[in-house]
């Protein structure tokens, strides 16, 4: 017999009785308290128990087969229905009876007849206290649920240190059961000792216990495991207070650190060290040389730092592609590497840029050595996907304590080497000198007046006269750059061009000297001069691809014939690139602009190239003609030059002609054309202005003849 009398009372009771009469009674009693549940024999109270799970039963003792008794120890045998409680009937009146049904398991006892008002207050109070305690027990099993879920590891325990509750991670961490390790002292299960000393550590609940405040476990500490595994630990211990303020016990909470602390080493190795190689980086190679600065001092030793740079890497690492690029690089430190003993640091600054830094050293002579082991590692070519690369390399060294007292200057003292190493042709090993340095500062200075001058546009130019060398008439003007320094001194273009190109600042120069020829040229063509000027073009200008439309847009701007313009470019920039440069020559051809090769058979020009050139001039480079009275080679390339320039349909020009001699030799070898110290230097605009008035009144003289 099964019924609800009351749907949607939260509480259930079941009630067993083999006696209907008596349930009905109950029914009538309990029915506003809650859903009543009915059996009237022990198999279908268990049954119904499992199914509703109710919080009270009402379990009569005295029935037939299963008794009451009999349904009680089932319940209490089964987890599921372990907690219900349980309340006994019974007609019997005896103590024993009483005691027993106790002893069962009931929590309370109902005799028969039942009283009703009495019956069914206990019932009530029962059912109050019954739903009270598995809320606490729900609240329990969600607190337990969440220290089992936190992240960290749990361990509470009593005042006196004695475990009472860990949860799995604090299980898995000090390898103790929770249920092994209850009442246990914590020092026992959790043992803390000093990473750094071994010494056993304080464990931090007992401070937490008697000074009432949460307390932070010391740095560094080390928990051992029951089974000898260890972990870096860091964990924080605080007092249970209960609401009235009282101390019930400590809980400790903690965590493994071994990732972060490995985390944090692997940081310290990426900020020190260079990924791609795993060689030292900058900085750290910098607190290696201030060691070994230390170790040097106090042992009166030498140290050397040699700079690496691999030889045309970059042009290497364009072609065949940056992954590649890095392969090499790998390659090299691993070269370099192999040559290197215990106390030598190999670091990577960067790029193809190497340090290696030698201690202990006793004489320089070690240092040429070493320097020569580290050529010969370049000797064989690197090989990348079945290609070979030959690569080279330069070194600059520089000496502590003699080129240098403090980092900086150990290192930029070997930059200054490696300079010189580069610019003297590369593939070998320059030592730091003081005459070095004095280079290197002078050309420092010289950058930065070259910078000035260009940016206060104060770069002259000079035009040296262009002459029929038969007829002395003017043929033109080259425009030659000038410029000044502070004293008023002037300086070399053999020097400042070159310094221009390796600067990047050529571009600039080279657009300010076309644009002054320019606007002179037009300002003589106003005044009644025709002048043709020839304007220098530097190897480094011919390679930018943007050149032609540079020239072509100032020239358009200043309205200025094309034909008054003749670029000069040297023989050897036109060789660089070929089919660039032939390129290039059409697009200016087809403006209409001259071209001439300057200082001709000072390069390697192949002539079947030359031929494809579109040029219109040759000019005889000033050394062959200053020499071709004396040298006969010399005079044997003038003549080569004369022919050629005949047979490929080309005027031709000689420059530095001093002497009256060199002017009729050239003449009668067939050159129609010449410039030089003999007509004229090179001249300031104004100088030039008065030099072609006179020139044109000798002309004017000459023609009045
Ligand atoms: P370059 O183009 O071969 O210029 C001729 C050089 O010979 C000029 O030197 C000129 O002054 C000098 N010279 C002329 N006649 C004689 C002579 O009879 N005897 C001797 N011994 N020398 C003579 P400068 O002006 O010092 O220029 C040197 C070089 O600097 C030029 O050689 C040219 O390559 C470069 N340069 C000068 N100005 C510029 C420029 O504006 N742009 C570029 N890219 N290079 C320039
Ligand atoms: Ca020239
Ligand atoms: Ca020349």
């Amino acid at each position: 017999m099964q019924r609800t009398s009351q749907a949607g009372l939260a509480a259930k009771i079941l009630l067993v009785d083999d006696q209907p009469t008596s349930l009905l009674v109950l029914r009538d009693l309990l029915q506003d308290l809650a859903t009543l549940y009915f059996a009237t024999d022990g198999a279908h109270a268990l049954e119904l128990a499992r199914q509703h799970h109710p919080e009270l039963i009402v379990l009569d003792i005295e029935m037939p087969g299963m008794d009451g008794f009999a349904v009680c120890r089932s319940l209490k045998a089964d987890p599921a229905t372990r907690d219900i409680a349980i309340v006994f009937m019974t007609s019997h009146i005896d103590i024993e009876h009483e005691i027993a049904s106790l002893t069962e398991g009931g929590i309370d006892f109902l005799r028969k007849p039942l009283h009703a008002v009495s019956s069914r207050i206990r019932i009530k109070n029962l059912l109050d206290l019954s739903s009270y305690s598995r809320q606490v027990a729900a609240e329990k099993e969600w607190l337990k649920v969440t220290l089992d879920s936190i992240g960290d590891a749990v361990i509470a325990t009593d005042l006196d240190g004695k475990i009472s509750f860990m949860n799995p991670i604090a299980e898995r961490m000090t390898g103790w059961l929770a249920k092994e390790a209850l009442k246990r002292p914590i020092e026992e299960v959790m043992q803390l000792r000093d990473a750094h000393t071994l010494e056993p550590h304080w464990n931090p609940i007992y401070f937490a216990i008697k000074e009432q405040r949460v307390v932070a476990m010391a740095l560094n500490c080390q928990l051992v495991s029951r089974t000898g595994q260890l972990f870096q630990v860091e964990d924080s211990a605080a007092p249970i207070i209960d609401p009235n303020g009282r101390c019930l016990g400590s809980i400790v909470v903690f965590h493994d650190v071994s990732e972060s602390m490995a985390l944090a080493l692997k940081m310290s190795h990426l900020a020190n060290h260079d990924p791609l190689t795993n060689l030292p980086n900058r900085v750290l190679l910098y607190d290696r040389i201030e060691q070994a600065i230390k170790k040097a001092e106090q042992l009166h030793h030498k140290l050397a730092l040699l700079l690496i740079d691999l030889d045309n890497f970059k042009y290497v690492n364009d072609s065949i592609g940056h992954n590649f690029g890095d392969l090499l690089i790998k390659q090299a430190a691993e070269r370099l590497g192999s040559i290197c003993s215990a106390g030598t640091t190999l670091a990577r600054l960067g790029g193809d840029e190497f340090v290696l830094v030698l201690p202990e050293l006793w004489s320089v002579e070690e240092v040429s050595l070493f320097a020569g082991q580290v050529h010969s590692q370049f000797q064989h070519a690197f090989v990348l996907e079945d290609k070979k690369y030959q690569m080279a390399v330069s070194i600059g060294v520089s000496i502590y304590p003699d080129d240098a007292q403090t980092i900086e200057m150990f290192m930029r003292h070997a930059d200054v080497a490696m300079f010189k190493a580069k610019s003297e042709g590369r593939n070998r090993t320059r030592f730091f000198s003081d005459e070095l340095e004095q280079q290197i500062i002078h050309r420092h200075q010289l950058e930065l007046l070259l910078r000035d001058t260009l940016a206060n546009q104060q770069l002259q130019v000079y035009y040296q006269p262009k002459l029929c060398l038969a007829t002395g008439k003017l043929l033109g003007a080259e425009a030659l750059a000038r410029m000044q320094n502070h004293l008023g001194q002037w300086i070399s273009p053999i020097e400042f061009i070159p310094l221009a190109e390796e600067t990047g600042l050529i571009a600039e120069l080279g657009q300010q000297v076309l644009y002054q020829a320019c606007e002179q040229c037009l300002s003589w063509q106003q005044l009644g001069y025709r002048i043709p000027i020839s304007v220098n073009i530097a190897a480094a200008q011919f390679a930018d691809l943007l050149l032609v439309k540079q020239i072509t847009d100032l020239i358009t701007a200043l309205r200025m014939p094309a034909s008054l313009l003749e670029l000069e470019v040297t023989e050897s920039a036109l060789m660089l690139d070929v089919s660039k440069t032939q390129n290039i020559l059409s697009q200016l051809k087809a403006t209409g602009i001259c071209i001439s090769i300057d200082d001709f058979g000072t390069g390697y020009s192949s002539l079947s190239y030359l031929k494809k050139f579109q040029v219109d001039v040759l000019k005889i480079d000033k050394s062959f003609v200053q020499d071709m009275l004396t040298d006969r080679g010399d005079m044997e390339i003038v003549k080569a030059v004369i022919s050629l320039a005949q047979s490929m349909n080309l005027q031709l020009i000689a420059e530095g002609i001093e002497t009256e001699t060199q002017k009729e030799t050239l003449l009668q070898l067939g050159c129609q054309m010449g410039q030089g110290y003999l007509f004229s230097k090179p001249l300031s605009a104004a100088d030039f202005t008065t030099y072609l008035r006179q020139q044109s009144g000798q002309q004017n003289l000459q023609s009045e003849e």
